[in-house]
């Protein structure tokens, strides 16, 4: 289109103009540089996660896009602490793509985003992990609870203990309002980043107690 010369997109990640891709959110280069072979449950380290994730990590399948570098990194970064709301979508098809061939898409009840406090919601103005499970429901064609499971209590940054003391902090922070409202379903838990697990890990064991039927879980990327 004529408006493409006059304003031509950006890559999303690099900046670069974009004039005649059809895909106006990441140039060609960069797209390159997302390694979707790189998959792997980063709890157990299982390249193909089914039998043994459900053993060792408590879900029935864990999917996610790549490891957490390049391009996803760049974009997971301004995504999440400099305000690019507007790359949800782009982040939920990637990761819609990452998980559209799995035997466990057509069963999801619903989609649920791993909840951040209300006042970090505040302070940031949005809830990243929420923006893509919202954007993958609509994908998905299924419902997206957003207001059910909630985090309470503020821990201290996840990144800043050592792995055995991160269970130990987030313990009694993750709540249902309506566990009811679970019973019997096949919840996706989604989350932008997955680094030791535990948070996904304490997200489970809330979920479970509201009798769910299967917990699969979807991450854009891990570290
Ligand atoms: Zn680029
Ligand atoms: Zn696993």
């Amino acid at each position: 289109m004529i408006i493409d010369y006059i304003y031509p997109s950006r890559c999303f990640a690099c900046a670069k103009e974009l004039y005649f891709f059809t895909n106006k959110t990441l140039c060609f280069s960069c797209w390159k540089k997302i390694d979707f072979k790189a998959r792997k449950c980063p709890i157990c380290a299982q390249q193909k996660t089914s039998y043994c994730c459900k053993l060792k990590c408590g879900f029935a399948a864990f999917r996610c896009v790549s490891k957490y570098e390049n391009t996803l990194k760049k974009l997971l970064i301004d995504f999440k602490f400099n305000q690019k709301v507007h790359y949800g979508p782009l982040l939920a098809a990637l990761l819609f793509h990452s998980i559209k061939r799995s035997p466990f898409l057509k069963k999801v009840d619903c989609v649920i985003p791993v909840p951040i406090t209300a006042r970090k919601r505040f302070l940031r103005g949005y809830n990243q992990a929420d923006i893509v499970a919202f954007h993958l429901a609509k994908k998905m064609r299924t419902f997206c609870m957003r207001h059910n499971l909630i985090k309470i209590k503020n821990t201290c940054s996840q990144s800043s203990l050592p792995k055995n003391q991160r269970l130990l902090n987030l313990k009694d922070t993750f709540f249902l309002r309506d566990g009811s409202a679970l019973n019997n379903k096949n919840i996706l838990l989604v989350d932008d980043i997955c680094t030791t697990g535990s948070t996904l890990l304490e997200c489970i064991r809330v979920l479970r107690q509201a009798k769910c039927q299967n917990i699969y879980v979807a991450v854009i990327a891990y570290s």
